[in-house]
């Protein structure tokens, strides 16, 4: 999975559209960077939003002390 891409879509199950917050859990954050995936695209209402994983690396939820879900 070296330099791949992963493509995430979360649909609201009350409303059936997008979540407009989707985004990968810090647990599954660490699984796509020990996977060596490069890219996430994160669909949502607009169109797609695309981060770059090297940016989770950098920028460590935990490390800066933050909990999300
Ligand atoms: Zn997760």
């Amino acid at each position: 999975m070296i330099d791949s891409k992963l493509y995430l879509v979360g649909i609201r199950k009350d409303t059936g559209e997008y979540e407009e917050e989707a985004d990968a859990c810090q647990l599954c954050k660490k699984m796509i960077i020990n996977a060596g995936i490069k890219e996430v695209i994160i669909k949502n209402k607009e169109g797609y939003r695309t981060i770059d994983v090297e940016d989770w690396v950098k920028n460590d939820d935990l490390l800066e002390g933050k909990i999300t879900y």
